[in-house]
């Protein structure tokens, strides 16, 4: 090892050293200068959305205290600033983790090419998926577009997800002269509406961990059963930390597999999910288009109905439809909601106001803390019918069905949907059919303190069913 070579570390979705393959690897080169660029140059339609950058600002902000105050920061295109940094530093080695979304996955080749043009060695990894989307392909050498095969033979029977790297020491890292101070990437923006998540959320790394063994000790038992109810406590909330990285999913994995009998239904159920993501990211790298197009072309003709008013009462969470409510309020409070209940709200959305997946994907993807272009897109593709083994078109959630079933105490609507505390739970998912004393024993006119539905279920319904056997 030669202790006088330079090299950059950047940062990208891994803000972690624990795990870190590229990190790892840079500091047995020698010298490092570990940065973050924050990529004002992609297109709008790739440029993080409110929440996600509240996410980011605290995760750099924890990183860089991880790193012993060395990370630099920097804003603009990234291929600028590494050749610049490389000619003014003389640096030999950039080291990163890939990136797997498209337009990532574009520019970084671009950046590869230019920079190994001009004798500087690059080296990337792999860091945020159990299986690479390349190497899994059907015995025909095509992808696969249903989820059991592509986890079951295409996953699980390759190979199995690699032990975790060693947490690297510390040391041979160097700032930048020429970086900018993490307030200048402006990312905590200029409303008060992020303020609130500090109440919901620790981030970064340490607490990551912290999560992951607290769910393990608390939340995995029942996950299978629980993580229907949002009440409960069952499911992790590790989604945003594992978006940014702060968490690799081999981490992840190895710990389950640690923590039980591997044939527990609860840790098989788990892994499951995780390999729902990898299949997000698995379609995203295979069918490109998909960030923008229906995976399944028939979706082209839907009529979409266009209704600025319906999609504004949808967000604000003023449906009349309580566990619909309940929903949109828990990702404007939070920045996050329960996956029960985005498949609840993404499916009225789609299904009941006919209004296009896309703009419903847009608003999570401002509000989330977790948003991730191929688990959004590839979702809300999977609730409106549209996508790779997606939701068949008939299976339309009943909001009041759905939150009578999975919020049977009425706990986590009454949380976000505070006017209706006092209604007898007979009536909480469809407070227009309890009789005019009920609602004014409960402090409830319907159209004034908490709004009448906007739609009829079953007409809707039928419209949508209609126009989806029709296509
Ligand atoms: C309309 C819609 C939009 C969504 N948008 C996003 C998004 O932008 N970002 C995001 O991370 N997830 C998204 N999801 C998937 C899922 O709802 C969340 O990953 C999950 O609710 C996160 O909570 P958790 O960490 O407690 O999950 P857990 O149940 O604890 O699962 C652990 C991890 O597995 C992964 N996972 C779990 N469920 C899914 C799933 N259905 N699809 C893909 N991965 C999954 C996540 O990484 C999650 O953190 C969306 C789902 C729907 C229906």
């Amino acid at each position: 090892m030669s202790k006088n070579k330079l090299s950059i570390m950047w940062f990208k979705e891994d803000l972690r050293i624990n795990d870190n393959p590229a990190l790892f690897n840079s500091l047995n080169e020698g010298l490092v200068i570990p940065l973050y660029i924050f990529d004002n140059s992609l297109k709008e339609e790739y440029k993080m959305g409110e929440a996600s950058k509240w996410w980011l600002h605290h995760s750099l902000s924890d990183l860089n205290k991880n790193l012993n105050d060395k990370l630099s920061f920097f804003m603009g295109n990234p291929l600028n600033i590494l050749e610049s940094l490389i000619d003014k530093n003389n640096v030999e080695n950039v080291f990163w983790n890939r990136s797997y979304e498209p337009c990532f996955i574009e520019r970084d080749k671009i950046i590869k090419k230019k920079l190994l043009a001009s004798g500087i060695i690059v080296k990337t990894y792999n860091a945020s998926l159990l299986w690479e989307s390349h190497e899994i392909l059907k015995e025909d050498k095509t992808p696969y577009r249903v989820f059991t095969p592509f986890y079951r033979k295409g996953c699980l029977k390759n190979k199995s997800p690699r032990s975790v790297y060693n947490k690297p020491k510390i040391e041979n890292l160097i700032c930048s002269r020429t970086d900018t101070n993490i307030s200048e990437l402006c990312l905590l923006g200029n409303n008060n509406w992020h303020l609130k998540f500090n109440k919901h959320w620790k981030v970064g790394e340490i607490n990551a961990q912290k999560k992951l063994s607290n769910f393990i000790k608390t939340g995995l038992s029942d996950y299978k059963n629980g993580r229907n109810y949002p009440a409960k406590n069952n499911v992790s909330k590790l989604s945003p930390h594992i978006h940014f990285g702060e968490i690799s999913p081999h981490t992840i994995w190895n710990e389950i597999n640690k923590s039980s009998d591997l044939e527990n239904k609860n840790v098989e159920h788990f892994k499951s999910e995780l390999g729902w993501r990898e299949f997000s990211k698995y379609l995203l790298f295979h069918f490109p288009e998909i960030i923008n197009s229906n995976f399944q072309k028939k979706f082209d003709n839907f009529p979409w109905i266009k209704d600025d008013n319906l999609l504004t009462l949808w967000k604000k969470g003023k449906t009349g439809y309580p566990i619909v409510d309940a929903g949109m309020r828990e990702l404007w409070e939070t920045g996050y909601v329960h996956n029960r209940v985005r498949m609840i709200v993404s499916s009225f959305l789609v299904k009941n106001l006919l209004i296009d997946w896309r703009l419903g994907e847009r608003w999570f993807w401002e509000c989330l803390v977790d948003a991730d272009q191929a688990n959004n897109k590839a979702s809300w593709q999977w609730v409106a019918g549209s996508g790779a083994d997606a939701a068949p078109y008939f299976r339309i959630f009943n909001p009041v069905t759905q939150g009578m079933k999975f919020d049977p105490d009425g706990n986590y609507t009454k949380k976000y949907v505070p006017e209706l505390r006092n209604l007898d739970i007979k009536y909480l998912f469809n407070p227009w059919e309890a009789d005019f004393d009920k609602l004014q024993n409960a402090g409830i006119t319907l159209g004034k303190n908490y709004p009448k539905p906007i739609v009829d279920l079953k007409s809707s319904r039928n419209k949508a069913l209609e126009i989806f056997s029709k296509l």
